[in-house]
């Protein structure tokens, strides 16, 4: 079975967990277990320390699903969405994004930085954005729950 997205990259506050938690957004673990299975490289790019990402992911049992977790390093410099992001496709191996590969967030600056590295601008509805607000930033489309995702796959 052909590989249903080249790689996907995800926020992880208000995206993969809900704004301010570490409790997962209703049907994240799913996705992100269902893209591992079917062998789809995944990263993490938060603004979040990355020990804490790397210890959320684990109380969320998904750690092991992604291959690159990047965020403020620690010696506390963060360094900007863009640049997380870069970082995580470098980490994926990835130096020019394949067409149709998602970046899944929850702000406007989420957005912005897939599309300064040629991703798919995906916002959430569940995070600390308003639909209308991720529309406007440029979002391709706007899921109201994970499996929405499926609908964006080019196959
Ligand atoms: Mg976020």
């Amino acid at each position: 079975m052909a590989s249903p997205f080249p790689a996907v990259v995800f926020d992880l506050d208000g995206t993969l967990v809900l704004t301010g938690t570490n409790r997962p957004a209703p049907g994240a673990v799913e996705l992100v277990e269902t893209l591992h299975a079917r062998d789809v490289p995944l990263a993490v790019a938060t603004s979040a320390p990355v020990a804490l990402a790397r210890r959320v992911l684990a109380g969320l049992g998904v750690l092991a699903c992604f291959t690159e977790v990047v965020g403020r390093g620690a010696d506390g410099v963060y360094a900007g969405k863009d640049a997380v992001v870069g970082e995580a496709l470098l980490g994926l191996g990835i130096t020019t994004a394949e067409p149709g590969t998602p970046m899944l967030g929850d702000s406007p600056a989420d957005l912005d930085a897939a599309v300064a590295h040629g991703l798919v601008p995906v916002g959430v509805a569940w995070g600390g954005s308003r639909p209308d607000v991720l529309r406007a930033a440029g979002a391709r489309a706007v899921l109201g729950h994970p499996d929405e995702l499926w609908s964006l796959r080019a196959s």
